[in-house]
């Protein structure tokens, strides 16, 4: 039997659902409103739709997606800063498939390569490496995004680069870190946050200790949670009792991935090729210490470098509320646009251009919500 099969029975899952019911109705009790818990990662905003949870628990609970899609949270600035770049006759810009279509202020990298741009989709950022070999007389620019998971195979495709002396190779990295943003998710008054579910891939690269700070600093319980049904109503039933309790512990409910410590091979060479910086995140702002960037011993890689490029602050676009979105304020069927002028095949915004986007969720899973 194949293992996520166990983490989908259905009688088992309609038992711990009946339960999941009963506590959030009994926290619901004790603080006259629904809890409020927040989703951290794009990918359980999608199991939430995709698995009809978010609709069966609507009435019990207040659930509210975060920040948690990598290409959703890039700045508007960096992704102009990608076009400019793409218009550089010398450049092949190599990145993942769902940046393309991010509207930018001078349009998408799909509108640039339509135009003409070397504007190419990797799946992996070794590819990107393979083609700088392939335009030896072109310098290839990888845009790096995503949080802790995807960042340790940027840096070992730059020592890949470094050990090959690839000198046409440059990165952009618009990487992010999710624990400073779920701080600032966490000392948000507005928000009025009950507990996190928070990120199972994330959590196997940091280990469960890396959040610990969200019970002992913000007061906040959290959960670790899978990706299949029994893993999140799991969570649920390891997070609500602590909300009912309004006790604040960071529970690994996990623990077939995530350990204590987490993956110390991939924190390491995150050590050795990047630091933190501060990083603007689409809705969020700048949160210090929330981005990597290149160490200085790897300036000879860094794009912004070779290409001192002049981006100005950008606006969102009009009536867009992807802001909002990524910061839980906002769901996404309260955005005017959404479904009318705003849909997967005419979106608006970044929220709705990414698998893990969502206002995309929403829209695909919206029978289930
Ligand atoms: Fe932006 Fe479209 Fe989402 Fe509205 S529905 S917030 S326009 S992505």
């Amino acid at each position: 039997m194949k293992l996520w099969v166990l983490y989908r029975q259905r009688e088992l899952g309609e038992n711990v659902l009946a339960k999941v019911k009963a506590l959030a109705r009994e926290a619901a009790d004790k603080l006259g409103r629904r809890p409020v818990i927040m989703e951290v990662c794009g990918t359980h905003t999608v199991a939430l739709g995709r698995t009809g949870l978010r609709s069966l628990l609507a009435d019990y609970l207040d659930l509210r997606s975060g920040p948690g899609c990598p290409v959703c949270v890039t700045a508007p600035e960096d992704i102009d800063y990608m076009l400019l770049l793409a218009r550089q006759p010398d450049v092949v810009v190599a990145t993942f498939g769902d940046m393309l279509r991010v509207p930018g202020s001078y349009g998408s990298l799909e509108q640039a390569r339509a135009e003409g741009s070397q504007v190419q989709v990797c799946y992996s950022p070794r590819e990107a490496v393979e083609l700088a070999k392939s335009y030896p007389d072109k310098t290839v620019v990888f845009l790096g995004i995503g949080f802790e998971t995807t960042a340790p195979a940027v840096a070992l495709a730059l020592k890949e680069a470094i050990t090959e002396k690839l000198k046409n190779f440059l990165l952009y990295s618009a990487h992010k870190l999710v624990p400073p943003a779920l701080s600032l998710l966490a000392s948000d008054p507005e928000l009025g946050l009950d507990g996190f579910i928070l990120p199972g891939h994330v959590s196997a690269i940091l280990g469960r200790q890396a959040f610990i700070f969200l019970a002992e600093k913000y007061n906040l319980p959290a959960a670790i949670a899978g990706f299949e049904p029994l893993d999140i109503l799991g969570a649920l039933m390891e997070l609500l009792p602590l909300i009912l309790r309004r006790e604040a512990q960071v529970i690994n409910a996990y623990p077939r991935v995530v350990t204590e410590t987490g993956n110390q091979k991939a924190q390491k060479i995150l050590e050795e090729i990047f630091s933190p910086h501060s990083a603007n995140w689409r809705g969020l702002g700048i949160i210090p210490e929330s981005g990597l960037k290149l160490k200085a011993c790897y300036q000879d890689f860094e794009a912004r470098e070779r290409y001192p490029l002049e981006v100005r602050p950008s606006p969102p676009p009009a009536g867009c509320r992807c802001g909002a979105i990524l910061k839980g304020l906002s769901l996404p069927p309260e955005c005017p646009l959404f479904g009318r002028r705003c849909t997967p095949l005419t979106p608006v915004g970044p929220c709705m251009v990414s698998s893990e986007g969502s206002c995309a969720a929403y829209y695909r899973y919206s029978q289930n919500i």
